[in-house]
């Protein structure tokens, strides 16, 4: 039996809360304990104030479409069956930015400024995939 194509790279020690938080459900990013500062992608030192004094915390998934693309040719096993496929560029509430798909959205729909939420998207192998659909 063959396995199914990993959607995800292997996490490691520094992003498995955010993985593991995405199994459940949550988005989960580092913040500052220093300056209370959210962090993304994952750092070492808050970008902010320097503090190593970080934690992970449940953000609150709510964020602006700031820039979008379509894919329009398959370069990965996900996407297959799934073209054309919407990417953003989401800024969250917390004042981060991430790189992401959208989803349950018509791709001529998508407009920077729409309000979008956090959803958990599940490959066939059982990953848990952060995305973002319409609020
Ligand atoms: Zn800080």
């Amino acid at each position: 039996m063959t396995k199914s194509p990993s959607w995800l790279p292997a996490p490691d020690d520094s992003n498995l809360p955010f993985f593991e938080g995405a199994k459940e459900g949550r988005l989960r990013l580092q913040r500052c304990n220093d300056c209370s500062a959210w962090m993304f992608p994952v750092r070492v030192r808050c970008q902010s104030c320097g503090s190593t004094n970080v934690k992970w915390a449940d953000a609150s998934g709510r964020g602006t479409v700031y820039t979008h693309a379509r894919l329009q040719r398959e370069y990965h096993p996900r996407h297959s069956g799934r073209l054309p496929l919407v990417m953003v560029q989401v800024d969250l509430e917390e004042g981060v930015r991430v790189n992401t798909n959208l989803i349950d959205c018509d791709p001529e729909k998508v407009k920077a400024g729409m309000s979008v939420q956090v959803a958990i998207e599940h490959s066939p192998s059982g990953e848990a995939v952060v995305v973002f659909r319409p609020a």
